[in-house]
């Protein structure tokens, strides 16, 4: 794992700045699920509702399998066969207040002018995302024809050099060919490719995964950078939640096709509530935190072919209870934090979730529902516990 220090969560810098910039939503998608068709189907995406809000950024986290990349197109409208959407909407809101775009009913010219002027994407794989036997002249050109029709060569041209400048790179180098440059030049042409159209919303699928750690620290300086002065929003898509807690504004933990906790990334790294994300946490070391003990998660995720009943985290989960194993547990509030006198058996007003609440705090486990759990949650899942414990970083 690609290991960054996880910055000083909610202590100033630009993600306070974000959040003072406005929180109005631009991509929201609801209960979206996702099969890949076969002898028996594969449930890669069930049952997802998230939300990005303008100039921030959403991390997605979780194992590899655990249907992000799956997610990534669903959002793109990119899903091929066999992947199938069986559900779900997609709701687009442009900057310029007109009315909202259902972005599932989008087809044709229509879907393609969506794709790469409202939203587009940074594939996983910088060196299969570009043809390496093309110029990057011609790649960055097939982009304004297929989009901008009407522009013309010495337009497409001088957008090209000043896209390549844009991320860094010599704009002389669009002559060149992606086999003669370096993987962290590759992912910044991608990159710069991604922002041509000065789209809305940029999703990053992995973007620094295959970089050595000092290149992936200039790129992630590099799209804070470009996400300032172009003002887009991310969904920032990595098995890597330590890279997340330190760039991104709020967090949705995926595990086995769903989100089992969602909450603003910097109350994440203080307080996780769900086992699954509690688990994560406690497998990579804090570098500024008390030297403790690290844990792995034993087992492995499910196989999403099967009929899964109750939690799918319950094989492998150290707090589980009577009804984990049968039950199903849905997205809800938190349970509320210590000491506020409250009492478990009914719910508080304040932690009754609001849909489109966006700093709401909401976990799928039965420890944060009191009609299921009739005490509190461990102390581990409560903030008391995550990074105090243990004293050795193995
Ligand atoms: Fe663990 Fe039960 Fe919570 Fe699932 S619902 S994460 S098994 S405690």
């Amino acid at each position: 794992m690609n290991t960054v220090v996880p910055a000083e969560a909610g202590v100033g810098g630009p993600r306070e700045a974000r959040a003072a910039a406005g929180d109005d939503v631009v991509l929201r998608a609801e209960h979206l699920s996702v099969v890949y068709d076969g002898e028996r189907a594969t449930r890669a995406v069930r049952d997802v509702t998230v939300e990005l809000r303008r100039n921030e950024v959403l991390g997605i986290a979780g194992e590899s399998g655990c249907g992000k990349s799956t997610l990534a197109y669903a959002l793109m409208r990119m899903l091929r066969p066999p992947a199938r959407l069986t559900a779900g909407t997609l709701e687009f809101r442009d900057r310029d207040g007109s009315p909202p775009v259902d972005v599932m009913a989008l087809d044709g010219p229509e879907l393609r002018h969506f794709r790469w002027t409202k939203l587009s994407m940074v594939f996983q794989s910088a060196m299969n995302a570009l043809n390496p036997v093309t110029s990057l002249r011609k790649q960055f050109g097939d982009i304004f024809k297929t989009h901008v029709p009407e522009m013309g060569a010495d337009e497409r041209e001088e957008r090209s050099r000043a896209l390549l400048e844009m991320v860094g790179i010599d704009p002389g180098r669009v002559s060149g060919f992606p086999h003669e440059l370096s993987g962290g030049m590759r992912q910044r042409v991608v990159i710069a490719m991604a922002l041509a159209l000065q789209p809305e919303i940029v999703i990053m699928d992995e973007p620094t995964t295959a970089l050595d750690v000092v290149v992936q620290r200039e790129i992630l300086d590099e799209i804070e950078r470009l996400r300032e002065e172009l003002g887009f929003s991310v969904v920032f898509i990595t098995h890597d939640l330590s890279l997340l807690l330190e760039i991104s504004d709020r967090l949705a933990v995926m595990y086995a096709g769903e989100i089992v906790e969602y909450a603003p990334s910097d109350q994440v790294a203080r307080a996780p509530a769900h086992p699954y994300t509690l688990g994560l946490l406690e497998s990579f070391p804090d570098m500024r935190g008390t030297r403790r003990q690290l844990h792995g998660i034993p087992g492995s995720p499910p196989d999403l072919r099967d009929d899964l009943l109750g939690c799918s985290f319950a094989p492998r989960c150290s707090f589980a209870f009577d009804p984990c194993a049968i039950v199903d547990p849905v997205l809800g509030p938190r349970f509320p934090v210590l000491g506020t006198g409250l009492d478990p058996s009914s719910p508080p007003a304040h932690a009754v979730h609001v849909p489109g609440d966006g700093d709401a705090w909401t976990v799928a486990c039965h420890l944060h529902d009191p009609t299921r759990c009739p005490s509190e949650p461990p102390a581990a899942l409560r903030g008391g516990a995550h990074g105090a414990a243990g004293t050795e970083q193995a």
